[in-house]
């Protein structure tokens, strides 16, 4: 892989910021030096001293006074080691990369914590994507994959999907306007990113066959492209065993994969991490440094500490836990759509994640819908529009997120949006 020709001006641009370089040397002396070089502020003025957190289960979390100089302090770009560790030897467990994505020559496999996958996506993006760039994407997609990559002036190329997710036979043919032998000359349109949301979908609730992956990797092994794999519904799968992931098929290194704790362990703490070839992630850790400069030590103590305790058997305990509540909420949700809106609307059950993506009857664009008569009904969805590449294509879509109402929530919500489509039809 030459990752070089992959990454934008601005990223290759990217040089380790000095101090950081001086604080790892630091870190590899004896006690006997005296370092004066450190710009690090002395956790002895600040007024936080320790903190004790609950944890379901009845555990508690401790972060004793030194613990909490630590947690207060600056630490690494690349996530703070011993969270690092336990997410490798995890992805190690869960997707088992093949054996040649470790060499060095393809790019030995890297991660890094990142404030959520939102900013790993958008970093990701920042790196590989420059104005003019043709890319790959399944729309509709995530809102927030649209506001990081639109602004970059590419040309998003929609691959046709469905409900498992990309249609590898649409991306052959779309990609059959190149030539697989240009895609490594300078100046070459022929796409060199490919996103997709695998799992659970945000907003269609689509996931991914296994065949259907290796279909797509293929086409990026002959055309030579990087596929991005935003994954933040993995641990939302309703069935197992879960499908295997593009990480787990990378033979050449050539995936950038995004997990997310926000779905299972908290969405406001801001943790997510990027698996990917060692050039790649480097270059996002260089844009870490230049901007956050970490995700919060706190917060990533806070976690490690918990997943330290709880090993990966209670991790994945916990994951069924998650998983048992949003498939019962989903089954819900299909029961209350089933009762109210079979003559007024289409769905697909989705097998992951938290949102069934329903099409109106007899409606052509569902903004003005939601926008003004559903308010009056007391009833909210988005408009399937804002997942657009072109947010004003008229879209007879709307997500429901079966997430955060109560069954009874669900229920009444879908009498009213059929109330709804029954008078706009
Ligand atoms: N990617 C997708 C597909 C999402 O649906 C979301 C959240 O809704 C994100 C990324 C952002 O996740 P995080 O909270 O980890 O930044
Ligand atoms: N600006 C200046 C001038 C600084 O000295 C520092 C910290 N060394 C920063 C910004 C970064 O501060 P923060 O830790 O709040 O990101």
């Amino acid at each position: 892989m030459n990752y070089a020709r992959f990454l934008t001006a601005v990223s290759a641009a990217r040089r380790p910021s000095p101090i950081r370089i001086l604080t790892e040397l630091q870190q590899r002396s004896p006690p006997s030096l005296i370092s004066l070089a450190g710009g690090a502020p002395n956790p002895n003025t600040f007024p936080f001293l320790s903190a004790s957190i609950k944890v379901s289960g009845g555990e508690v979390l401790v972060l004793d006074e030194p613990l909490m100089k630590r947690a207060l302090q600056y630490s690494g770009s690349y996530g703070i080691p011993e969270l690092l560790s336990w997410m490798k030897d995890l992805q190690k467990s869960l997707h088992n990369p093949p054996p040649a994505s470790y060499s060095p020559e393809r790019g030995q496999m890297e991660m890094c914590v990142t404030t959520g996958s939102q900013e790993g996506l958008c970093k990701i993006f920042e790196m590989l994507v420059s104005s003019g760039d043709n890319v790959l994407l399944d729309a509709p997609t995530y809102s927030g994959t649209l506001a990081a990559l639109q602004p970059l002036g590419c040309n998003l190329i929609n691959v046709a999907s469905d409900h498992h997710g990309m249609i590898p036979a649409d991306l052959g043919k779309i990609l059959g306007r190149w030539d697989p032998a240009d895609a490594q000359k300078p100046g070459s349109s022929v796409p060199r990113v490919l996103y997709t949301i695998p799992n659970g979908g945000n907003p269609t609730g689509a996931s991914m066959t296994y065949e259907r992956k290796q279909e797509v990797y293929e086409l990026a092994r002959k055309y030579d492209f990087l596929i991005i794999e935003d994954d933040p519904y993995y641990f939302l799968q309703f069935q197992k065993p879960w499908a295997p992931t593009f990480l787990s098929m990378d033979v050449d290194g050539r995936v950038l994969r995004m997990d997310s704790f926000s779905k299972i362990l908290s969405s406001g703490l801001r943790i997510g991490f990027v698996t990917g070839p060692k050039p790649l992630v480097d270059r996002v850790v260089l844009h870490i440094q230049a901007s956050t400069m970490h995700t919060s030590t706190f917060t990533q103590l806070m976690v490690s500490q918990l997943l330290h305790n709880w090993g990966p058997g209670g991790f994945l305990k916990h994951i069924d836990g998650v998983i048992d509540f949003y498939r019962s909420q989903r089954n819900t949700m299909l029961c209350s759509a089933d009762k109210w809106l079979k003559d007024v609307a289409e769905w697909h059950p989705p097998m992951a994640g938290m949102f069934l993506w329903i099409k109106l009857k007899g409606i052509k664009d569902t903004q003005q819908l939601i926008m003004k008569k559903a308010l009056e009904k007391e009833v909210l969805l988005v408009p399937g529009g804002v997942f657009n590449i072109n947010s004003s294509d008229p879209c007879p879509y709307v997500r429901a997120a079966f997430s955060l109402s109560t069954p009874q929530q669900i229920d009444e919500a879908f009498r009213r949006l059929a109330d709804l489509i029954k008078e706009a039809m």
